[in-house]
Formats: structure tokens, sequence, C-alpha cells
């Protein structure tokens, strides 16, 4: 028994010491689908995050029923060896594990590795009861990392707020179909009875590479593409959301001015399960679109994904006020344009709610379904790469939110909303800026602020209501 956990305890020490294990920084892709055969075939393009010369061994995944048909470095080929094997990031529960040799292909070892691949990708049913993650007659509903693994990925164990930069995403399938990534369209072509479109994404999160294509019809606007069905009820419910949007974009300028970038937002119609954002990819689910709500559940998170643009400050990754502005203002600042445009009221109970939430989970350690919540922490305390954790689950969707309301209940929502403009209009925002520009107009507000942001106290003056 003893002998047993000693050599365990080694075999955990060398994995500690020498797995350094490979990561894609940039890719390339190049990927045809065949939806009436639900395969895929493509090409990948990696180059690897820094790779220690002594480690010449690597693993990548991919989904199970796909195979790898060569690997490359250098103009040399890569010796490999694939096994199925479980894997919880795919709903399947299967992967093909791919294991590299890189100790052929000479001393320079930046890359990039060029390893092509193809196979069939069906739907399973073994985690959700979705038939999302799938290649078929529909179209092509891939989700990436922790769902659908149709690029090579080299992380085996859930680390889910890993990104990479995609630099060009080729996505090509049968001409009546057009496929969405995420990021930037860089162009479109039809011919030869094919559409291929061509994306660029930086900094994208492995889980958020997501590829759809349906039967596009695509209207374009100055900030949001619409990727919507043919049928009545679709071009209805893109109409619908095309005026809630820009009801909501009108607002936001005058609340903050001009977006930051130039970046487009792309509002997609999924099939059911599909209400997820990705990048700046929001996908909508048909029934949700062709019944579109503004005030429903699903009018949040578009108002949460178009607001960022307009409340993106450029604070230091290493500043701890880096996770509130990246995450926070935007889960907090599409609430008062609520107000405006579906009432007080409907904000004052959704503000309610959420202190309940934060007061019941503080108590309780659980979320509202019971799950296990992160670490309770500071606001200024949650890094740069924690903010996956956090982000939607606690802190930056409950305390930080009503820490701002707060600041709006202090200082009235006109005077809330002209001193959030000067904030928000500050090339560069750091902790001690925050506080600074505090400090001139609402003195009295900066020592409440602290407590809020650097301390995890909720003292009954903070709340909103008080049994
Ligand atoms: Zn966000």
């Amino acid at each position: 028994m003893m002998r047993v956990f000693v050599v365990k305890f080694i075999a955990i020490l060398a994995a500690m010491c020498c797995a350094a294990p490979l990561q894609a920084k940039n890719y390339e892709l190049a990927v045809e689908f065949f939806p009436d055969k639900s395969i895929l075939s493509g090409e990948a393009l990696i180059w690897l995050k820094e790779r220690r010369l002594d480690d010449s061994n690597g693993t990548f995944f991919l989904h199970g029923e796909l195979r790898v048909t060569s690997i490359e470095m250098n103009g040399k080929a890569v010796d490999y060896s694939e096994n199925v094997v479980f894997f919880d990031n795919e709903y399947s529960l299967v992967a093909l594990k791919v294991d590299i040799d890189l100790s052929t292909v000479g001393e320079d070892v930046t890359g990039p590795l060029r390893i092509k691949y193809k196979g069939p990708f069906h739907a399973s049913a073994v985690r959700s009861p979705s038939d999302y993650m799938r290649i078929d007659h529909d179209g092509v509903f891939l989700r990436s990392y922790g769902y659908s693994v149709w690029f090579p990925i080299f992380l085996g164990d859930g680390n889910f707020a890993s990104t990479a930069d995609f630099q060009r995403v080729a996505l090509t399938t049968p001409e009546k179909f057009t496929a969405v990534f995420a990021g930037e369209l860089m162009s479109e072509s039809r011919e030869k009875g094919k559409t291929t479109t061509v994306w660029r994404a930086v900094e994208l999160a492995l889980y958020a590479a997501q590829v759809t294509a349906r039967p596009f019809e695509i209207r374009r606007t100055e900030n949001v593409d619409f990727y919507g069905l043919t049928d009545f009820e679709s071009r209805s419910g893109t109409s619908k959301i095309n005026d809630y949007v820009q009801s909501l974009l009108g607002i936001y300028r005058i609340d903050f001015g001009e977006p930051r970038t130039s970046g487009k937002t792309i509002v997609a119609q999924m099939p059911a399960y599909g209400n997820i954002a990705s990048g700046n990819m929001v996908g909508v689910s048909d029934d949700i679109w062709r019944e579109f709500d503004g005030a429903a559940w699903y009018g949040r998170t578009l108002a949460h994904e178009l607001v960022h643009d307009f409340v993106y400050v450029s604070t230091p990754e290493d500043d701890p006020f880096y996770a509130i502005a990246k995450e926070g203002f935007p889960d907090y600042f599409f609430l008062p344009a609520f107000a405006q445009l579906f009432g007080e009221t409907y904000y004052t109970d959704y503000l309610d709610r959420i202190e309940a939430e934060y007061i019941d989970k503080v108590k309780t350690g659980k979320g509202p379904r019971g799950n296990d919540l992160p670490e309770q922490k500071p606001l200024t305390s949650i890094s740069g790469s924690e903010i996956g954790v956090y982000k939607d689950v606690f802190l930056l969707n409950d305390r930080c939110r009503l820490f701002f309301d707060y600041m709006r209940r202090k200082m009235g929502p006109e005077n809330f909303r002209e001193f959030m403009k000067d904030v928000m209009s500050q090339r560069r925002l750091t902790r001690d800026d925050f506080y600074a520009l505090l400090e001139s107009s609402y003195p009295d507000i900066v020592d409440d602020a602290r407590v809020w942001l650097e301390t995890i106290d909720f003292p009954d003056k903070f709340r909103r209501n008080l049994e």
C-alpha cells in the first residue's frame, strides 16, 4: 500500500516538474464541412506558446470520430500516435488523444505545426438532451472546447480561461449555407457551389471558438450583423431584434458616447440550446428569435454583449481594477438603459433580486442552482485569469452590480450617468484613477467605495432593502 502511494507520489512530482504542456498561441484554420455526409476535413496551422527545448512531446485532442492524416513541422513529418480516450471536455465524453513527438523536427521549434484531420461529427446526447453538436443536412453546429472539439486543442484538463489568436479561420460549406465564427468577417466568397467565409478573432477563449452554418440571410447594420433564417417568423424576428438593438445603441450613445472599437457584434439565429454568447457572436435560439422580447432574459444577454464596446476602457491587466472594468462594467451598464427602455420598476425589481441572491450566496456558499461557488474575495483581488471563474457566477455579476447601483442611488441617476460618462472617457483607467475621479466629484463616497471594492464586507448601509 505504502509503496503504491510512494510510486504514485513520484509520478505526480514528475508530472509537475516536467509536463509543461504545449499550448497554442496562434491558429490558422481551413475547414470544409460536408453536411450531407456529416463529415469535416480540416487543416490547422498552429504556432505554439513557448516550448522548452528539452520537451519534445505534446498532446492534443480532437472529437473522438475524427482522425489525423498528417502532422508536419518545418517541412518534416512529426511522429504521432492516436488513441480514443475518455474526455470530460467533449459532449460525447470521449476524444481522440494525439501524442506527438517533435524530436525529429530539428532545433527550430517555433512552428507552425501543420495538422491535417478529417472524419464524421455526429450529434451526441450523452450529457445533454440537445442534438446541438453536429454536422448534418441542417448545417454545422459545433462549439469547440468543452463541447465539440472540431480543431486540435492542447488543453486536456479544463483551463477555461485560456485564449488563443485565430489569425485566419476559413470555413467552407455548400453554397446554400453561410458559416459564422466569431471576431471579424474578413471575406466571403461563393464559387463552384461552395461558400467560404474567412474570419479573424484575437484573444478568443478556446471554448468560444464555435462554428455555426445554416441557410442564413444576412442583414448588416452599422454595429451589428444579423444572421437569421428566411421563414416569415424568423424574418419578423430579425426586424424585432434589430429594432430593440437600435434603441439600445441609441441610449448607449447618449450614456457613453461612441463605441470604442470598430468591432461588430454578430447576432445569429441558432437551434434549441444555442443561446450562448461566444466572444462577440451572440446566439439566439429559434423560439426566442421568432418571438423576440427584449425585456426577457435573453434581451439582457444581448444588451450585455452590445454594451461592451461602449464601456471599454484600457486598464492594465495587472491592475486591481482590471476584472471590474473588463466584465463588471458590461455586466452592470446595460441596466440603466433598461430602466429607460422598460421603466425604473424593471430596474428596481431586477436589482432587488440580485441583492437577495448575493446575500444568499454569501450565506450558503452555493449558487441558485446549488452549485459550489468560487472563493469569496474582494472585487479588486479578482485577477484577469479568474474572470472566467467569477463572470456570470459570483461577485462580478452581483456584488459589482450592487456597487454601481449603490453609487447610482447615492448620486442620483442623472449625476451618476454624467460621472460614469467621465469615467468611461478616460483613455486609461486604473484603480487609483477611479478613486481620484470619485474623490474630485464625490469625496464623501470614496470610503464606501473602498469597502465595496477592497473588502468582502457588506454592512447594512450598503443594502437596497433591509428586512
Ligand atoms: Zn461580457
